[in-house]
């Protein structure tokens, strides 16, 4: 491949309007420029489609982007447009007569990228028209996808090695944001013939912050969190398609702009609701997991999970959707002992292989702990994923100040109860036991005669039960199905009932902890950054695009700060490069010289 790096920072300033590169994406556009094939693996968020999007544009011949999802596509192509580049894709949504007009591009040799889908790609006629034309660089996204153990497995994407062999093994770079092991070594045995560099890069997202709190009453819980973000376009996850409908609708009867998302819904609803989302702010999307992969919106604030997610690495997907821009956003988890419950009930009845079902069950206790972290989530979260890294400052537990107590005698009360009543019963009657509540049901067994029986009384019902789930994240309980979530003891669980070796517990697994703060944009002129909004919008509107793809929201906290008041001053803002100074600068200059001096 042509082209040199002096020559891709050249254009990263004038085309794309950024400053320098990030992390990462230098490494792997020079190895690109090399002539090197690559696997990048970087987070959500971290800037991946600039590594083909760059090299794309130096020197000639087309890039081939192969992309899982027509939304993701359209997004990209629109905000390459937005740029000047010379960008199109080819699929089945396109309106009548657009495919055809695309491949005559392809043809006259004047496109730079072209998106496809690879069912498209795999078709005889695409793959002699690519052959006729001379694509240099062959760009996976997603690369994840081939993966067969993967949640998104697409079997479209096994036949891009036979794509990469008739365009004569076509230097390929592959890109995902899935860190593990097993998933990388299965791209690079499917999706290259020889060995590609292999890029990881740092998994931590410093402007997320993050914040896991077990359920109480779940509405009021996301309320609080949602009045603080009011006005903020955000995702709230929620484990069923009923829950999804429910709270979206409590949520607006409550005054927000909410809207469901879930694949029983009608096709055109789901759109219509996700088209809002992308184009508005201050849309909250409240959505199954089906809603994320392929959205690109670039000023999410905040993400909150109304149930505990599936597995740690969800979690991380989904919670790297807010922030993509690099400004702060804000993640709240909610969880609950019914929520491992059913977790813990699907993998025993998924009819997965057993080996498959250890692995997944050592995935849920790893989540839980998580939910139970005794000290920096971003710390505890890291470590999953191999990184080891300082508290972060910018968690709940690091805000709070998490204290560590000795919590033996608690546990010891706790445990003592399950092994006496033959660990056949869940939470609320151990529970029961502890305090001392002469219920019918402990009556009727006898357990109030139970030497354990009120020895916790100075404990509420909230503060047991934080402590069982603590127990639970330390591997002392474990849950058993069969008979709706009793718990049982593990080796570990007796050793602390003997004695043998100590608890550590968080002392406010039952107190409640402080409200955080929104994280307000680093913005110092409120007035003006909405009257660019304001400007941006009706652009954004004039021309049927997201509001994103006229200027980022970190661009207009820029302008409002900077207050450029001419065009060469406006050209080294984020995100202004020489095609959008020419279509808006002016009309932002205007708004700028129309504000009233700085508060
Ligand atoms: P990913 O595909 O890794 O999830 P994207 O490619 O969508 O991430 O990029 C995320 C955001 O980061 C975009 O808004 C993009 O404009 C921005 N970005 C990418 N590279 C840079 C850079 N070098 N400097 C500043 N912003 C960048
Ligand atoms: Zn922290």
């Amino acid at each position: 491949m042509r082209g040199s790096l002096a020559e891709a920072r050249t254009r990263l300033r004038a085309v794309f309007g950024l400053r320098d590169f990030r992390p990462g994406q230098e490494a792997v556009i020079s190895a690109l420029l090399a002539g090197e094939d690559v696997l990048a693996v970087m987070p959500t968020g971290s800037g991946k489609s600039l590594c083909y999007q760059l090299p794309a544009l130096l020197g000639d011949g087309l890039t081939v982007v192969v992309s899982p999802l027509i939304a993701l596509m359209r997004d990209q192509v629109a905000q390459l447009r937005a740029l000047g580049v010379a960008a199109a894709a080819l699929n089945s949504a396109n309106p009548p007569g657009e495919n055809r007009r695309v491949v005559e591009s392809v043809r006259a040799g004047s496109l730079a990228l072209l998106y496809a889908a690879p069912e498209r790609l795999a078709l005889p006629e695409t793959t002699a028209l690519l052959r006729a034309s001379g694509v240099r660089l062959l760009a996976i996204d997603e690369a994840h996808c081939v993966s067969q153990w993967g949640h998104d497995f697409r079997p479209e994407y096994l036949s891009l090695g036979a794509l990469r062999a008739a365009l004569d093994g076509v230097r390929t770079i592959a890109l995902t944001a899935t860190a593990d092991a097993a998933t990388r070594s299965e791209i690079e045995r499917k999706l290259f013939d020889r060995p590609p560099r292999v890029f990881v890069h740092g998994f931590d997202r410093p402007n997320i912050g993050l914040a896991m709190r077990a359920k109480r009453n779940a509405e009021r819980q996301l309320l609080e969190f949602l009045d603080r973000h009011a006005g903020h376009s955000g995702i709230v996850y929620c484990a069923s398609r009923k829950g999804t409908d429910d709270l979206a609708g409590a949520l607006a009867a409550h005054g927000l702009r909410a809207v469901p998302y879930h694949a029983g819904m009608e096709k055109a609803a789901r759109a219509a609701n996700q088209d809002l989302f992308l184009r508005e702010d201050g849309v909250v999307v409240v959505a199954t997991v089906a809603f994320g992969m392929g959205i690109d919106k670039p000023d999410v604030r905040f993400v909150c999970h109304a149930n505990m997610p599936q597995t740690i690495e969800n979690y991380y997907q989904e919670i790297g959707r807010a922030g993509r821009d690099g400004l702060p956003a804000e993640t709240l988890t909610l969880y609950g002992l019914d929520d491992m419950r059913l977790r813990r009930a699907q993998i025993e009845e998924s009819g997965a292989e057993e080996e498959r079902k250890r692995i997944e069950h050592r995935r849920l206790t790893a989540l839980v702990a998580l939910c139970e972290a005794p000290r920096c989530r971003r710390e505890t979260l890291l470590a999953y994923f191999g990184e080891r890294s300082a508290p972060c400052g910018n968690c709940d537990l690091c805000a709070d100040g998490v204290e560590v107590v000795d919590g033996s005698v608690e546990a010891q009360k706790l445990l003592s109860a399950v092994a006496r009543t033959g660990e056949r019963f869940g939470t609320e009657h151990i529970v029961a036991i502890v305090r001392g509540e002469e219920t019918d049901r402990i009556r009727r067994f006898g357990h109030h005669r139970l030497p354990t029986f009120g020895v916790g009384a100075d404990r509420s019902r909230r503060e047991w039960r934080g402590i069982v789930r603590q127990l639970y994240a330390a591997g002392c309980l474990t849950l058993e199905i069969e008979d709706r979530g009793r718990w049982g003891m593990t080796d570990e669980g007796r050793a602390v009932m003997r004695g043998q070796r100590r608890f550590e517990m968080r002392r406010d697994a039952a107190t409640s902890p402080r409200p955080r703060r929104a994280a307000a944009l680093p913005v110092a002129d409120a007035a003006l950054f909405e009257a660019l909004k304001a400007l941006r919008r009706r652009l954004a509107e004039e021309e049927d695009v997201p509001a994103y793809v006229v200027f980022p929201d970190r661009t207009l906290i820029e302008l409002a700060d900077a207050r450029p008041a001419t065009r060469d001053a406006m050209r080294g803002v984020h995100g202004v490069g020489a095609v959008k100074l020419e279509k808006y600068g002016d009309a932002f200059l205007a708004a700028i010289a129309a504000a009233p001096p700085r508060p």
